[in-house]
């Protein structure tokens, strides 16, 4: 309980309101950060009261410094408590105190609350657009619910500049928007991965994301996954070679899948040198 006391000052009142505890123990917390309790020594401050020794120890002024820290009481509560210092630590007033506690909620419940945060986030896919030019969320939410055809909704939860996080219902839609990627929205490219923990949003870069690539013109010997696999290379690291030598042939172009580096250039085409000497542009 007292690890929130000395949080609370720093957080704003709507998650006071959001404490789940009981109103006996909020109104306990909130006057605590306050400094509204009534300590012996605010009593006396106050005028309210003559006597403002520790009843516990009848050694020092029932402060909130006392009260809290520097009575054998409390050090009781604490030595039993997940959050322990050495002496040297917090030096006696509610200010080291406050930054003491700071550092041992690294330890425990920061990570409990981080981890209940994270079963929101894991239904999340981050989508970075491809272009300077700015697109709306209302438009990209549209988009998406209109020509993705999903089996449910998906909602755009919020933005950084051209990245939004994407919350879905669905699984299997969110797979399939990450396999399938990247999409076109607005004439632009919309690049999607599953969101992971402790991504920071102004950070976030496309490294790589895979594109299905066509290569046209070649003579039909030339038709092999070998040689769509080569080519494929050509352009980035191969995924996914899609040929089949097997029934109706597709003999417009070789297809394959290819992981590019968006900062790099598009390799837009190459010779190919064919044994009778001729060069040919693909
Ligand atoms: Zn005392």
């Amino acid at each position: 309980m007292l690890i929130v006391v000395f949080l609370l000052p720093t957080l704003a009142s709507r998650a006071y309101g959001e404490l789940r505890q009981p109103q006996k123990i909020k109104t306990f917390l909130w006057k605590s950060c306050k400094a509204a309790l009534p300590t012996k020594a605010s009593l006396v401050r106050r005028k309210l009261g003559t006597d403002s020794l520790c009843p516990i120890c009848g050694r020092e002024d029932e402060s909130m410094e006392h009260l809290f820290l520097l009575c054998h009481g409390p050090k009781l509560v604490w030595s039993g408590s997940k959050f322990q210092w050495n002496k040297g630590e917090a030096s006696g007033n509610l200010k080291s105190l406050k930054r003491c506690i700071y550092l041992k909620l690294d330890q425990v419940p920061r990570s409990e609350i981080i981890v209940e945060q994270r079963q929101f986030w894991q239904n999340c896919l981050v989508a970075v657009l491809i272009d300077d030019g700015h697109v709306k969320e209302e438009q990209l939410a549209g988009s998406i619910n209109k020509y993705w055809l999903m089996q449910d909704q998906v909602r755009v939860v919020g933005r950084k500049k051209n990245t939004f996080v994407l919350e879905f219902n669905n699984p299997f839609d969110m797979n399939f928007m990450v396999e399938e990627g990247p999409w076109e929205v607005q004439n632009k490219l919309l690049v999607l991965d599953h969101w992971q923990p402790n991504v920071i949003l102004d950070e976030y870069k496309v490294v790589s994301f895979p594109l299905w690539v066509e290569f046209w013109g070649f003579p039909l010997e030339y038709y092999s996954s070998y040689v769509a696999e080569h080519v494929g290379e050509l352009v980035g690291e191969v995924v996914q070679v899609d040929f089949s030598d097997q029934g109706f042939r597709n003999l417009r172009y070789l297809k394959v899948r290819v992981n590019i580096d968006p900062s790099k250039p598009l390799l837009m085409g190459f010779y190919v040198l064919l044994d009778n000497g001729r060069a040919i542009w693909i």
